[in-house]
């Protein structure tokens, strides 16, 4: 009876902590709904719009790119030209390397992920998913319009992550142990629950999409954009401007 009980609540205790632990934005709610946003404001102006099937792809792939542990490869910080920074997490010992802080070994050193979405060998290191920009216009070409809306997906979840202070500067926030999660992901998560219109508030107005030839400039507007502009839990005393 007493090894019954105490088995209920160490699975209630690994429920409580599985959910506690928080990476990136919401997977399941706040990538998907801000995906939705941006075709919906690209399809304001686009001659080829986005169908809602290409849509729900796209929704996918921006939701599986926190598949464990593709996450440890979301993080840039454009200041330093650095990739996540284990010395941002609390209680970091520095000859202990990646385990302490995610609680297994990662398949390979992470990268900064304006990098993770065009290294296709990096990306087969992580359990043999290849969902690279690469892979999308490729798999479009080849009319696997699955794989090609699938992987966009994807790429657009790391550009969403650089919206996030701790992404941008490289602090990992994993909720336990006494390293903070993501305030501004927290909140969002509850603010994205709700009714929103973000692309017919720009489209109101008048604000069009912006052009860039290159992934790297996109991904390092955002960056310099949200590292400049606000402080993270574990970066406010230290290097950045
Ligand atoms: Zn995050």
């Amino acid at each position: 009876m007493d090894n019954k009980r105490n088995f209920i609540q160490y699975l209630l205790i690994l429920i409580l902590l599985s959910i506690k632990i928080s990476l990136a934005f919401d997977a399941e709610t706040t990538h998907p709904k801000l995906t939705e946003e941006a075709v919906k404001f690209y399809n304001f102006y686009a001659k080829r719009k986005i169908n809602n099937q290409e849509l729900e792809w796209m929704k996918k792939g921006s939701k599986n790119e926190d598949l464990s542990p593709r996450w440890a490869n979301h993080f840039y910080d454009p200041i330093h030209n650095i990739a996540i920074n284990k010395r941002y997490f609390r209680g970091y010992v520095p000859e202990a390397g990646w385990k302490p802080i995610f609680g297994f070994v990662l398949p390979a050193e992470p990268l900064k992920s304006v990098d993770w979405s065009i290294n296709q060998e990096h990306q087969f290191l992580y359990y043999k998913l290849n969902r690279t920009f690469q892979k999308a216009i490729v798999s479009y070409f080849k009319k696997d319009y699955e794989t090609a809306f699938e992987s966009l997906g994807h790429v657009l979840h790391l550009l969403q992550d650089l919206g996030v202070p701790e992404h941008a500067r490289g602090d990992p926030h994993i909720g336990r142990g006494g390293d903070q999660p993501s305030y501004f992901e927290e909140y969002t998560k509850n603010y994205l629950n709700k009714d929103i219109n973000i692309a017919k508030d720009l489209l109101s107005k008048n604000i069009k999409f912006k052009k860039f030839n290159g992934i790297y400039k996109i991904f390092n507007e955002l960056a310099t954009f949200t590292a400049n502009n606000w402080f993270s839990e574990d970066t406010i005393n230290n290097d950045f401007p």
